[in-house]
């Protein structure tokens, strides 16, 4: 079976699947008195709140947020209002729950982008109350003595968040893309996955899968011998892994910076030289105003103090499209990933980007860090220099932007020439170089960064950067893949920025190879007609 290679690895096991979705009988019963039907579905919301309350405890970060936002949800008198008057209406509780929740996911998809991406997040509330209403099992992740592969469409985020990894051998989904929550999860835990794969509807529990999350493959009833190899090679790439550590070189000591992407204040215990992208826009999700200079003083110089003296790339607000902002976004664009998003935003609202690199500065000047800037959807030399200006006029010495869009990776001498280095996002590179969304798990194969077309992009930069004497690295998801780094080294790309799971593989990876080694491989590769055929010259 093939899919969508979403977190590298190999792992053989057992399947497990997670409990589907209650469906209601098609035979509605007659209803009990109407309070106790009311009293019936507020108790088993209120029983789903304090299981996820009770999972969000151990949490922190992004997996926190996500279920603070769930159990925010189900907290929302309206939705009580609606299961009233539903019952009203003659529906029983189970009945109820789902026609108030049908309203409130109709409202939330109508909306768009980031926030029609939460509709999973409430659809799986409504699940988990009708199940326990109907008293059939809660939906989410199996209970096992031994560990497992997962296997489900796709996975709800309050199970992606709370998932074990030592529990969880691989992931296999049939539906979602590379960018899809599993996806991302995977990869930030380093559990090998599978996903977009649609004949893993066919696996059932107990199967036995080799899932090689690489190469985006799934083999089914493997024979002792080939499960057996795969078992041992896994174990052996572990202690390969655990061998290395320090800066990131290939084997001939050419050297490769591998920094962090975060989103806040993380672990800054990391083996890792410093930060590539601090994406700043969590700090102003799910709030109705910009918050204040002060405020976001705070914020980035809790990250700048963990990592004290490592640099850290502050990324400026990238507001829009797949992270809308009602204090910075229009809510009536008809295509927000085209529309004013990123650095545009400061056009209308030069204010908001003012601020934020004035409580950078501020933030950098407190920690004595060594803070660098760079701005998002930058698409001209002129908008990157005109960034230039206002960074350096806030007292931001080294500045940079992000080259995202074809047209500046086309340009890449030009903005080279503005600014002191460039970092590719190869997320939406993909997306604008093949107008394929970034979210739709449908279009993952166009957005896989083994194409060869994104891979000419990232050659033309790094060039354009080797001719310039000044940095190019890449920030997007392509960077944390372990077979692609040495590929982009050999494009002539000079750090690599990632999560931090993934930097163990990826640091081993460039070890294996000399520079001469990675130069070859990124010709052979360029040279591919289509991802496939790319992956296998590099991984053989
Ligand atoms: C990218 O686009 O590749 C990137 C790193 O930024 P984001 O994913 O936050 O848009
Ligand atoms: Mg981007």
């Amino acid at each position: 079976m093939t899919g969508n290679p979403a977190s590298p690895g190999q792992a053989v096991g057992v399947v497990a699947r997670p409990a589907t979705a209650p469906e209601l009988p098609a035979e509605v019963p007659a209803p009990g008195p109407a309070q106790d039907e009311v009293d019936a579905a507020a108790a088993a919301l209120g029983s789903v709140v304090a299981d996820l309350t009770e999972r969000a405890a151990g949490l922190t970060g992004e997996a926190r947020d996500i279920l603070d936002t769930q159990i925010a949800m189900a907290d929302d008198p309206a939705l009580v209002d609606g299961i009233r008057a539903a019952v009203d209406r003659g529906r029983p509780a189970a009945w109820a729950v789902h026609d108030a929740f049908a309203v409130h996911l109709e409202a939330l998809a109508a909306l768009g982008g980031y926030l029609a991406e939460r509709t999973g997040d409430l659809a799986d509330l409504r699940d988990r109350a009708i199940a326990v209403l109907l008293g059939v099992p809660t939906p989410g992740i199996p209970v096992r003595d031994e560990p497992f592969v997962l296997v489900g469409v796709d996975l709800a985020p309050a199970d992606t968040v709370t998932l074990d990894p030592a529990k969880v051998l691989a992931i296999v989904t049939s539906k979602g893309g590379p960018t899809s929550h599993t996806a991302i999860l995977a990869r930030s835990l380093g559990i090998p996955a599978v996903v977009g794969c649609a004949d893993a509807d066919s696996l059932a529990d107990g199967d036995r899968v080799v899932v090689d999350g690489t190469r985006g493959v799934v083999v089914t009833s493997p024979d002792d011998d080939a499960a057996d190899r795969v078992a041992r090679a896994a174990a052996e790439r572990e202690a390969s892994l655990a061998r290395h550590s320090g800066p990131g070189a290939t084997a001939d000591g050419h050297q490769v910076k591998l920094l962090l992407n975060v989103g806040g204040a993380t672990d800054g215990d990391v083996d890792a030289e410093g930060v590539g992208l601090f994406r700043t826009e969590f700090l102003f999700l799910d709030r109705t105003d910009a918050p204040s200079r002060e405020e976001q003083r705070r914020a980035y110089g809790e990250v700048f103090r963990l990592f004290g003296d490592r640099p850290v790339v502050v990324r400026t607000l990238d507001a829009g499209a797949d992270k809308p902002l009602p204090f910075a976004n229009a809510d009536d664009e008809p295509n927000p990933a085209l529309g004013v998003r990123g650095y545009r935003v400061s056009w209308r609202k030069p204010d908001l980007l003012a601020d934020q690199l004035a409580a950078i500065a501020d933030a950098a000047a407190e920690h004595g860090t060594d803070v660098r800037v760079m701005a998002p959807m930058i698409a001209t030399a002129a908008e990157a220099r005109a960034f230039v200006a206002l960074a350096r006029s806030a007292g931001l010495g080294n500045v940079g932007v992000m080259i995202e869009i074809p047209a500046a990776a086309l340009r890449a001498a030009d903005i080279l020439a503005a600014v002191d280095f460039v970092s590719l996002g190869t997320n939406d590179l993909s997306q604008y170089a093949f107008g394929a969304d970034r979210v739709l798990g449908e279009l993952g194969a166009l957005l896989d960064p083994w194409q060869p077309a994104l891979l000419d992009l990232v050659a033309l930069v790094a060039e354009a950067g080797r001719a310039a004497g000044k940095p190019v690295g890449v920030c997007g998801e392509a960077a944390g893949d372990p077979g692609l780094a040495p590929v982009l080294v050999g494009l002539g790309v000079t750090s690599l920025s990632m999560s931090a799971p993934a930097v163990p593989a990826v640091r081993a990876a460039l070890r294996e190879r000399t520079l001469d080694d990675c130069t070859d491989l990124a010709e052979r590769v360029r040279r591919a007609p289509d991802p496939a055929t790319a992956r296998s010259r590099a991984l053989g």
